[in-house]
C-alpha cells in the first residue's frame, strides 16, 4: 500500500510563475506563502498540475 505521490509545481498566484517543484499526495491541497523571485516578495503559492 504505497501512497501515490505526484510531482507538481507551487505556482505564484500573482504572476503564475512555477517556482517550487514538490511532490505531494494526489488528494492533498497545498497553499502556502513562498518567496517569488519574479514578484520579489512573498506571495501565496498554490499547487498546479
Ligand atoms: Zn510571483
Amino acid at each position: 500500500m504505497k501512497a501515490q505521490r505526484i510531482t507538481v509545481s507551487l505556482t505564484c498566484t500573482e504572476c503564475q510563475s512555477r517556482n517550487y517543484p514538490i511532490t505531494k499526495r494526489r488528494e492533498q491541497k497545498l497553499e502556502m506563502k513562498k518567496f517569488c523571485k519574479t514578484c520579489g516578495k512573498h506571495t501565496l503559492h498554490r499547487d498546479a498540475k
